[in-house]
């Protein structure tokens, strides 16, 4: 039985538990040949374009081995290695985008789950069930799990103990060759053994063909030192000495791990980090990396890899940057100047002004619940071109776009006098768990003197009320209890009700005669909404909206053609982000659409807060419908645009549009999963990846095009599919 592996990703770290246990369940393992030039051209194999690279590197590994007759495929669905943290999404859906990106049948794939956080036993069950499949008993699977992990430590240990580099122990313990060089990288290189060089990324980016043999290069000029080559207690301990560090993503904590354990011993003179583009969690540890490297005083080289990074702009960067160490005489400690140009913002008043960001009509029902008259609060303020632009300059390069548009109104709500910020927490699997903390480093190293106050679910409550009552009196006055609760139930009714009354203008204005009355009724209810201060002026405000809606002349015989906007929840929310898609796709000339849009804010709070059935009842459905293609949670609302695209053509949808954030992690997963399964159910898809330079001419034009070929497809009685990307 010949299993293959994929020479990517987690088997540059867990490639000796693999072979031990699949050797120990008697499969001959089959790793595929290193990645080479020629590899990089087989990248179109990937059915998007926007996975990071070295996951779009895993579809011609995965082709070599299916060429080469494996009779399996080994990809464990890594979720989570503790208790505490996450893999990164991409890892988590990687089995199931291969899967889709193949058309490979189920049985194909060895993908037990190790998920230790949330489910230890199925995890367990999974190796159990996966060694049966291959003829193995019930003991000779545990024998073999549990040797393959002694197997796993021993390699580590090794590595550690004798400061090898990953690939180095794989030769010298799995057999694995080696890339070697016979002549000197750079022959006027001078080895200077006293300069030690902390370099930092994935294993499967830092010993991979991209990386060009930085590490070997880099070895002709310094000692260099890599995560690998220290004990895995000595980077959980320097992990535990900080607040971030365990719930940072798995992969992710060695990488920071090593860094904060060399800097704080001062054991490396500089730090030089490769990371792919379009890297989810990078951006992330960029500013971790920054705040600490800064603290201590050493130089951080940050290098961006992909199928395009050619050898010598690599070596260039590399030879300058040393260039620049010999320059420099003595490390010294950061001098923690605030950067010049920037305009300090008085140190905390007396009472406290309260800022937060907003998210699409959410404002109106934010400032009921934090009204002046519990709190005195600033904004919320519009998104707008200039909210952008104040959020770029803060922002990291491959951050996701939400965090741009919030971290720049937390700055127009300092400028205007708050001097406290509250901002939703919670590290799950994707990046806005860190927005808080990100954004309060981001905002404090530019010279902003306030409080950051970090908002986490009340939930599961024995961990999480706690804290989470803690931080209501931070900035509630106890004595206020009840009024607080009163605020919070209206805030929450008008929110409910702006919600229901966004998705009776999508119906009304894809039925109007007249277009463009209903989205003024819209405007008018969300005015009177926003100025309602108790329940029956909200109520009467919702009723004479709907009055008025029904009052307006509408096409009788109109089946307008339904189309479900999915995708990441911040990008379909908020309107300057989407550029108001929904108003201008039920607003297009000749062509009727009603617009479905389940990925809300109230259906996420009903669904996580309040568990109401009706939410759980859906979620469990769509969750259902997704499982075949998508089974494990993605983090956001991943698995959810999987499964709402596949409960679709059952539920009338016409066409499916696929709506996020450049570099969103969870959706570049569901795009991967959506290109295979739209085109097996027929369903027409339009991906719509936004940033801060999507244009509004340009996205009317691809939303135009889209519309006339659902048109099209219901006058040809909807055969064939139509795709645009
Ligand atoms: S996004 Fe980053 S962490 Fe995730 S798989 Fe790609 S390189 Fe690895």
């Amino acid at each position: 039985m010949i299993v293959g592996i994929p020479q990517v990703l987690s088997s540059f770290y867990y490639l000796p538990f693999y072979k031990s246990f699949l050797e120990g369940l008697g499969c001959r393992v089959l790793p595929s040949s290193p990645t080479t030039a020629r590899t990089l051209q087989q990248l179109s194999i990937c059915p998007t374009d926007e996975p990071c690279i070295s996951v779009k590197l895993a579809f011609p590994h995965t082709r070599e081995l299916l060429d080469r007759g494996v009779d399996y495929l080994f990809l464990p669905t890594l979720v989570s290695k503790d208790q505490h943290s996450y893999y990164c999404p991409k890892h988590i859906g990687l089995p199931a985008m291969l899967r889709s990106g193949f058309d490979l049948p189920a049985e194909k794939l060895l993908s037990p789950l190790i998920n230790w956080r949330e489910a230890r036993r199925a995890s367990v069950a999974s190796f159990m069930e996966m060694g049966r499949r291959l003829g193995q008993s019930e003991n000779e699977i545990r024998k073999s799990l549990r040797s393959a992990w002694r197997f796993q430590n021993r390699w580590s240990a090794l590595c550690a103990g004798e400061k090898l580099t990953a690939p180095e122990g794989f030769e010298r313990y799995l057999g694995m060759s080696r890339f070697k060089r016979r002549r000197p990288y750079n022959p006027a290189a001078r080895l200077n053994r006293s300069r030690r060089i902390g370099v930092l990324g994935h294993n499967y980016v830092l010993y991979d063909y991209i990386a060009h043999n930085i590490v070997e290069r880099l070895r002709e000029h310094a000692a260099v030192l890599v995560a690998e080559m220290l004990p895995a207690r000595a980077i959980r301990e320097s992990l535990g000495e900080t607040a971030y560090g365990r719930s940072l993503w798995s992969f992710e904590q060695t990488i920071v791990g090593s860094a904060l354990y060399w800097l704080r011993r001062r054991m490396v003179d500089s730090l030089i980090f490769l990371g792919p583009f379009e890297c989810g969690p990078e951006a992330v540890m960029e500013l971790l990396l920054e705040k600490e490297a800064e603290k201590a005083g050493i130089p951080l080289l940050i290098l961006t890899v992909d199928e395009q990074t050619g050898e010598a702009g690599l070596v260039t960067r590399l030879e300058a940057f040393l260039d620049t160490l010999s320059e420099q005489s003595a490390v010294r400690p950061g001098s923690g100047k605030t950067p010049a140009g920037t305009r300090l913002i008085p140190p905390h008043q007396e009472s406290r002004v309260l800022g937060f960001p907003n998210m699409g009509h959410l404002g109106a029902a934010l400032s009921t619940i934090l009204n002046d008259g519990l709190v005195r609060t600033v904004g919320p303020f519009p998104v707008t071109r200039q909210t952008v632009a104040l959020g770029e300059e803060l922002a990291p390069e491959f951050i996701c776009y939400p965090f741009t548009v919030t971290i720049g109104q937390m700055r127009q709500s300092l400028e205007a006098g708050a001097n406290t910020i509250i901002m939703v927490g919670g590290k799950g699997r994707c990046r806005l768990g860190w927005y808080a903390e990100l954004q309060e480093l981001a905002l404090k190293r530019a010279g902003y003197r306030f409080e950051m106050l970090t908002i986490d679910s009340p939930f599961p409550l024995r961990e999480n009320y706690g804290p989470f009552i803690r931080t209501l009196q931070s900035f509630f006055e106890p004595s206020l209890r009840g009024r607080l609760i009163r605020s919070a139930l209206l805030g929450f009714y008008k929110a409910l009700l702006t919600e229901r009354a966004e998705a009776l203008f999508f119906k009304l204005q894809a039925r109007e005669k007249q277009r463009g009355g209903a989205y003024g009724l819209f405007q008018k209810f969300l005015k009177r909404s926003a100025a309602a201060a108790s329940f029956g002026s909200l109520r009467k405000g919702y009723r004479d909206f709907a009055d008025d809606g029904a009052a307006l002349r509408l096409e009788q015989r109109c089946a307008p053609l339904r189309v479900r906007l999915i995708g990441e929840i911040y990008a379909v929310f908020e309107e300057y982000v989407n550029q108001e898609i929904a108003r201008t796709l039920g607003s297009l000339g000749d062509i009727r659409i009603e617009v479905e849009r389940e990925i809300t804010v109230m259906n996420w709070f009903c669904h996580n807060i309040l568990k109401s059935p009706a939410q759980l009842l859906r979620h469990s459905r769509i969750s259902t419908a997704a499982k075949p293609y998508l089974e494990q949670s993605v983090g956001g609302h991943g698995r959810d645009s999987v499964g709402l695209a596949a409960l679709a053509p059952r539920e009338g949808v016409e066409g499916v549009i696929h709506l996020w954030p450049f570099t969103c992690m969870p959706e570049i997963v569901a795009q991967s999963i959506l290109a295979g399964l739209t085109e097996k159910l027929s369903l027409p898809l339009l991906t719509v990846i936004v940033n801060e330079q999507t244009g509004r001419a340009g996205l009317k034009t691809r939303l135009e095009s889209f519309a006339h070929i659902l048109q099209e497809r219901r006058e040809a009685g909807g055969g064939g599919i139509e795709c645009i990307s």
